[in-house]
């Protein structure tokens, strides 16, 4: 039947770019970026200097901002028709439909700050599929090595168990981070 043979042919002809980026190639971009550096001495990646200091600023000026005035922007959409619900970590809907959650404040402001800062120097940023911005930006909050709230230092807890998931959350104001 012809009309099964044109439909073979439209799955076939998907553009390469839109497709997800799988997790090897995401860090090996980060590291083209220079938002990630090989350690030697840990053999493993860490955030680049530059990247870190440039992330770290953008965090502190954030903090104290409400979160509905960048959330807009990280979520692509109109604040003004978000909400924001508090209750053991952030849930942000609209209309009703979950679009966005995040352990803390703390570690919504961590992205928010992460992507703009991602935004200025990651090759084609603009191009990416929104679903590819969200894989890098989360990809980053593991690095973060004091607490985007107050700056207080980050420790793990849980995960003893089998039923208990570890978080890692700032030892001075509790904010989980991820
Ligand atoms: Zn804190």
């Amino acid at each position: 039947m012809a009309d099964e043979t044109d439909n073979a042919d439209a799955t076939q002809h998907r553009p390469a770019e839109t497709a997800p980026v799988d997790g090897a190639e995401l860090a090996d971009r980060l590291v083209e970026a220079s938002v990630l550096t090989e350690d030697e001495r840990a053999d493993d990646l860490v955030l680049a200097d530059r990247f870190q200091y440039n992330w770290r600023r953008r965090i502190e000026h954030l903090r104290d901002r409400e979160p509905t005035d960048f959330l807009g922007l990280l979520l692509d959409t109109d604040p003004e028709t978000l909400t924001v619900t508090e209750e053991e970590g952030l849930t942000v809907s609209q209309q009703g439909v979950t679009v966005g959650e995040w352990p803390s404040e703390a570690a919504l402001v961590a992205d928010v700050a992460a992507f703009v800062t991602l935004g200025e120097v990651f090759p084609g940023w603009d191009d990416l599929r929104g679903s590819t911005h969200d894989e890098l930006v989360a990809r980053l909050r593991v690095f973060l090595e004091s607490c985007p709230a107050c700056d207080g230092s980050l420790a793990a807890e849980g995960g003893e168990t089998a039923e208990s998931v570890p978080t890692v959350a700032c030892e001075d104001c509790g904010a989980v981070v991820f």
